[in-house]
């Protein structure tokens, strides 16, 4: 059984194939989800290999970009970036009631490595004890997101 947290961000994908053109190609329809164990990306562009990663999150106001949003694990990110390897970010906001959602496009040459925080690691007692998430803080970087739909 998906979580919460899995289908939200499922939903996120399909809205992504479905209402956004390849960056690079500018096919409509060409970002497919990748597998969930792929750490990298979220989607690949089938027709060009171009890789995002999507992040959906549910928001009372779909007009205005979160001051932050969940990331995933921070090992491969630290590392990702320790390396100078960002991917552009697709966030799509879904309003509560599930009924509206908003498209945002961040490139990946204007992202900065402090919108990436590490979070505590998960306790010992944790189902993945010492497990470190991170999260997106998008203040220093609000007002570089494109709005696509
Ligand atoms: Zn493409």
């Amino acid at each position: 059984m998906a979580t919460a947290r899995q289908e939200l961000g499922a939903l996120g994908e399909t809205i992504v194939k479905r209402g956004c053109r390849c960056p690079k190609c500018k096919r409509t329809g060409s970002l497919v989800r990748l597998p969930t164990n792929f750490k990298c990306a979220d989607v690949i562009c089938d027709f060009c290999g171009y890789l995002a990663q999507v992040k959906a999150s549910r928001v009372k106001d779909i007009d205005v970009v979160p001051k932050s949003v969940m990331g995933a694990a921070w090992g491969p990110q630290s590392e990702r970036m320790a390396a100078s390897i960002y991917f552009p970010l697709f966030l799509v906001l879904v309003s509560e009631d599930f009924k509206r959602h908003a498209i945002y496009y961040l490139a990946s040459d204007l992202q900065l490595p402090e919108m990436f925080k590490p979070r505590k690691p998960l306790s010992l007692t944790a189902r993945r004890a010492g497990w470190q998430g991170f999260h997106y803080d998008l203040v220093p970087v609000r007002d570089r997101f494109v709005r696509l739909s």
